[in-house]
């Protein structure tokens, strides 16, 4: 069985970030990533808000330069999905579907997914309009109209965000009262541009090589409607990829890692980076800040211990 010091599972931002700090301070890591490095950077159309590219960059650009900065070592890239972590004592046994490797330390970079609504369009549209970010994509929709889906506190902290850039939201929930925190409703219902249509769903995005509208439903009279607008944003939930952690990692309500601020998870010498962690913000430059400092304990644990 091949042995590590250190385990990267996950090749997004975070991944690749605590790679890249282990690999430069000598640390025989490997890397696990199930599908194509990047995660959801490969999803991004255009990253507007990463420092150092102020015209913008296209996601799988950003992921080519940060992949070609790992490509200057030599270390094993494990292409396969991380199924099972277990405790053995001074070290952690990763299972595969076909194999186990063992190592001192673990960064688990496994990041999440944006829930989506799963209606027509939806998939066409994602990143022509149709977006689950508001600090990524906000700015493209400054002064233009958008809806807002969802009635969490998620939907109504983002559409506030959102008031601030574009010139009217229509914020569309399928209840016909909120969910979220009572400052925020109470903060959605003053706000001039912020007009709640409740009772309602979307059914179909719409639109020829943009988004251009949106079909609504209302649940309770059946009706049926198009609503013109230049970006809409779903804010229904995000989930943690997990499913494999151990019992003994403490994790929040919704499955996602709990650390400090040093990366630190319940489990000795296991570290969380990125999206993956219990977090607010959660960006390409909050990972990348995760993962170098995961990185940088993880070693300082190696250090301390063997
Ligand atoms: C459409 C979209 C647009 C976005 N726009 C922006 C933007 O403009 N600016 C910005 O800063 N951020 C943006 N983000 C958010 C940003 O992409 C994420 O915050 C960032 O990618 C998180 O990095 P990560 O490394 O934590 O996780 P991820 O990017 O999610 O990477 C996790 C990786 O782990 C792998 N993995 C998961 N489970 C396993 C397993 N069990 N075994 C092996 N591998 C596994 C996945 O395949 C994935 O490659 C956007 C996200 C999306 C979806």
């Amino acid at each position: 069985m091949k042995e590590y010091e250190s385990l990267i599972i996950g090749g997004g931002p975070s991944g690749i970030t605590a790679a890249l700090y282990l690999l430069r301070a000598g640390i025989k890591i490997g890397w696990v990533e199930k599908l194509a490095p990047g995660g959801q950077v490969l999803l991004t159309e255009a990253i507007d808000n990463y420092p150092g590219f102020p015209q913008g960059i296209k996601g799988y650009e950003l992921i080519d330069k940060f992949t070609a900065h790992l490509d200057q070592f030599e270390f094993d890239k494990i292409r396969d999905e991380a199924l099972e972590i277990k405790d053995r004592q001074d070290k952690y046994l990763v299972r595969f579907s076909e194999s186990e490797v063992a190592a001192r330390t673990l960064i688990i970079c496994t990041g999440a997914q944006w829930r989506k609504l799963g209606v027509p369009g939806e998939n066409k549209y994602s990143g022509r309009g149709v977006s689950y970010c508001a600090v990524c994509d906000g700015n493209f929709f400054r002064g233009q109209e958008v809806a807002c889906i969802g009635g969490g506190d998620t939907a109504l902290e983002e559409s506030l965000y959102l008031s601030k850039l574009v010139s009217k939201i229509y914020l569309i929930h399928r209840r016909d009262a909120f969910r979220g925190a009572r400052l925020y409703q109470d903060k959605v219902l003053k706000d001039p541009k912020i007009e709640v249509i409740y009772n309602t769903i979307a059914t179909e995005f719409v639109g020829d090589t943009d988004l251009t509208g949106i079909k609504l439903k209302d649940v309770k009279t059946g009706s049926q409607s198009l609503l013109n607008i230049n970006g809409a944003f779903v804010f229904i939930g995000l989930d943690p990829a997990g499913g494999f952690f151990p019992a003994d990692l403490e994790t929040d309500s919704q499955g996602f890692i709990k650390t400090d601020h040093e990366m630190v998870t319940s489990m000795p010498g296991v570290f969380a980076a990125g999206d993956i962690r219990s977090k607010y913000c959660r960006q390409v430059s909050t990972a990348v800040g995760d993962g170098a400092t995961a990185a940088y304990n993880a070693q300082a644990y190696l250090e301390k211990n063997f």
